[in-house]
């Protein structure tokens, strides 16, 4: 992770010297320079918020706000996944890692209070796309092998998120010197590790099977 904030230099000399030989060339290149200087900095570097965080301490405090949002956005979208399911294994799966998302949820919040925070909920834009994405899926697939298909990819789509995250807020927390929270959030990515593995497993068993069978079902028909 890169935290060390590096002065950024200009490079003026080069320019100047090539812009002093053409005075139109010149106009033009500093007319774009000061409309490009509004929305973004140099070399297309981000321009920070006022909110920004200034260290690690407060940008593993705003991901945790991220993932808190998202694992609270995600108990509620699994029971309406499962609901759209047919394979037995993968309903059992989903339902299962309902419960696991509860705990989860229960887990941030332990995490919260021994880095003495509030547990509060930021909203996370990728969980919020993943999820939409997952019920674009249910709406563009009929019920049944097919549609389970979908929802094992948008499931793993969503595990692979988490993993990334908790694998960060993991690693954040060690470098922080909180080890008790470091291990609170590795038991997290172990089960989303876990629940990944469950969704392969039952894509392999069964349903990527049925879900071709009924591509031929329809070449035939
Ligand atoms: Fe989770
Ligand atoms: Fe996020
Ligand atoms: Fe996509
Ligand atoms: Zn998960």
């Amino acid at each position: 992770m890169a935290t060390t904030a590096k002065p950024t230099q200009k490079s003026t000399g080069s320019t100047a010297k090539s812009t002093a030989t053409k005075t139109t060339a010149a106009k033009a290149t500093a007319t774009k320079t000061t409309t490009a200087a509004k929305s973004t900095s140099a070399r297309g570097v981000v321009k920070a918020k006022s909110s920004a965080a200034e260290g690690l301490h407060e940008l593993f405090v705003d991901s945790l706000k991220d993932i808190y949002w998202a694992e609270k956005a995600l108990v509620k979208a699994l029971p309406k996944m499962a609901k759209n399911a047919t394979n037995e294994n993968l309903i059992a799966g989903i339902n299962n890692h309902t419960t696991e998302t509860e705990e989860q949820i229960a887990r941030l919040e332990q995490v919260f209070e021994i880095i003495g925070k509030k547990a509060v909920a930021k909203k996370c834009e990728a969980m919020d796309g993943l999820l939409k994405e997952g019920q674009d899926i249910m709406e563009s697939t009929e019920p049944g092998a097919v549609r389970d298909a979908g929802i094992i990819a948008a499931s793993q789509k969503i595990e692979h998120y988490e993993i990334a995250t908790y694998g960060t807020l993991c690693a954040f927390a060690k470098t922080l010197g909180y080890d008790d929270a470091a291990e609170i959030l590795h038991t997290t990515l172990e089960e989303e590790k876990q629940a990944d593995i469950t969704l392969t497993e039952a894509a392999y068993n069964t349903i990527n099977f049925d879900a071709a069978e009924a591509d031929d079902e329809n070449e035939v028909a």
